[in-house]
């Protein structure tokens, strides 16, 4: 029997603004199981993160811009950004399909063809259809267009054959947003197509790898002779790269726009968890400096981000100017989750109240912000983005 039965979602309160209404329902919804600033002995299951997830949809908070008819909620970016400052503020798990909402469905509006829009877009938001990103392999990740998957013309479709590495969520994923090439690997940047590959057909060899944290999220994927038809195909062929490079480009731009309030919720944790100690507030004291400094880094990424949404909203292509926010927040991210280490660490044995539950979530923010700096470009490729493309600097040599 699952001891976590599902729980009935509440409504949602029909009045207020879209803060006030996100505020009021996750204060209903947000159960302990879930809440990312509560220590579990197990975690909360998929079942448990999509039924909230699926909840989350059904009240109004989640497919906020996309179109009423493929299952959105019709509205603009900046209650888009009002609902997610407020998801920020709460101790909200993850989505675990948020490359389904964050990077596929934006994608399949984008290029996507009606009939894909119509089928695709409510299946990711109803999260009957997990997604997962097939764009990194073991020679192309900082380099993607390295990449050596071969998509080639068959009499049903496209036969695909190569190998991806790093797939998030792989194993539970129904679809997955895959790029490769209809040429050679050294025609680059030139034919890439990008598909969105169900997952259970015939041919595809999902791998588990597991992380640092015990997590067995990453996956290798192997496609062999992998038939997929032309009607999921997203876009034309040959228009995969600038597909995929604005993929990437709302990945470091708008994806979990959330995570500059969630950090500010983080930081507040901290220290109010430590004031209820007088050992604990004294192994913070000598951190004051840096926890200000956190703090400043924290508005100035609220800062970035909400003039990113100000440029969107004026019509502006993100382009390169996506590499700020994700530079600064995986970097100062980083930083903040080695102090918040250091300090939970110095925790003498037997502390009790809010501070178990404080040093679980450090130590899980700290394994994972190990990542930040890595997916969706590392840092390297972030500076080299704004050193080309803002700047207009030639590399060194
Ligand atoms: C938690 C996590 C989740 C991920 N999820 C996915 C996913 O779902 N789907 C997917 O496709 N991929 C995913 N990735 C893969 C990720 O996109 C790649 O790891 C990333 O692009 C770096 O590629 P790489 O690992 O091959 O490292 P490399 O590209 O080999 O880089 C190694 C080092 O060399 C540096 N370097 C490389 N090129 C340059 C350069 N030109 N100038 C200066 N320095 C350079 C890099 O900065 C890095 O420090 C994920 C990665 C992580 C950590």
């Amino acid at each position: 029997m699952n001891p976590h039965p599902a729980r009935q979602a509440s409504p949602v309160p029909a009045a207020g603004s879209p803060a006030a209404r996100t505020r009021a329902w996750l204060a209903d919804n947000l159960t302990d199981r879930l809440r990312t600033d509560r220590a579990h002995d197990t975690p909360a299951t998929l079942s448990e993160l999509i039924g909230f997830e699926k909840a989350l949809h059904e009240a109004g908070f989640a497919g906020i811009t996309w179109p009423k008819a493929y299952g959105g909620h019709g509205l603009g970016l900046r209650e888009h950004l009002e609902i997610n400052r407020e998801i920020g503020r709460a101790p909200v798990p993850n989505s675990v399909n948020s490359i389904g909402k964050e990077l596929a469905g934006p994608i399949i509006l984008a290029v996507g063809n009606d009939r894909q829009k119509e089928s695709f877009l409510p299946a990711i938001l109803t999260m009957k259809h997990i997604w997962c990103q097939g764009f990194s392999e073991p020679g192309a990740g900082s380099d993607l267009a390295a990449l050596r998957t071969r998509a080639q013309r068959s009499q049903d479709g496209w036969r695909i054959n190569g190998q991806k590495i790093w797939t998030s969520g792989a194993s539970k994923s129904q679809r997955c947003l895959l790029l490769a090439r209809t040429g050679t690997a050294d025609e680059r940047h030139k034919g890439l197509v990008l598909f969105a590959v169900p997952m259970d057909l015939p041919g595809i060899d999902v791998r588990e790898i597991t992380s640092i944290d015990g997590q067995r999220s990453f996956c290798e994927v192997f496609f062999n002779d992998v038939i997929v038809s032309d009607a999921d195909m997203l876009g034309a062929p040959d228009e995969g790269w600038a597909a995929a490079t604005r993929v990437l480009s709302i990945e470091r731009a708008t994806n979990r726009m959330y995570r500059s309030w969630r950090f500010q919720s983080e930081l507040e944790h901290l220290i109010a968890a430590c004031r209820t100690d007088a050992r604990a507030r004294s192994i913070m004291q000598p951190y004051a400096r840096q926890l200000a400094q956190v703090r400043i880094e924290v508005e100035i990424l609220k800062g970035l981000v909400e003039t990113l949404v100000e440029r969107l909203i004026a019509g502006e292509e993100i382009g390169p100017n996506g590499s700020f926010p994700k530079l600064y927040w995986s970097e100062a991210h980083q930083r903040f989750a080695r102090i918040g280490l250091e300090i939970v660490a110095q925790f003498p044995p037997g502390v009790d109240g809010p501070l178990p539950d404080l040093r679980a979530r450090m130590q899980d923010i700290y394994l994972s912000s190990r990542a930040e700096t890595i997916y969706a470009g590392t840092t390297e490729i972030q500076l080299d983005i704004i050193a080309k493309r803002i700047l207009n600097l030639k590399r060194a040599a």
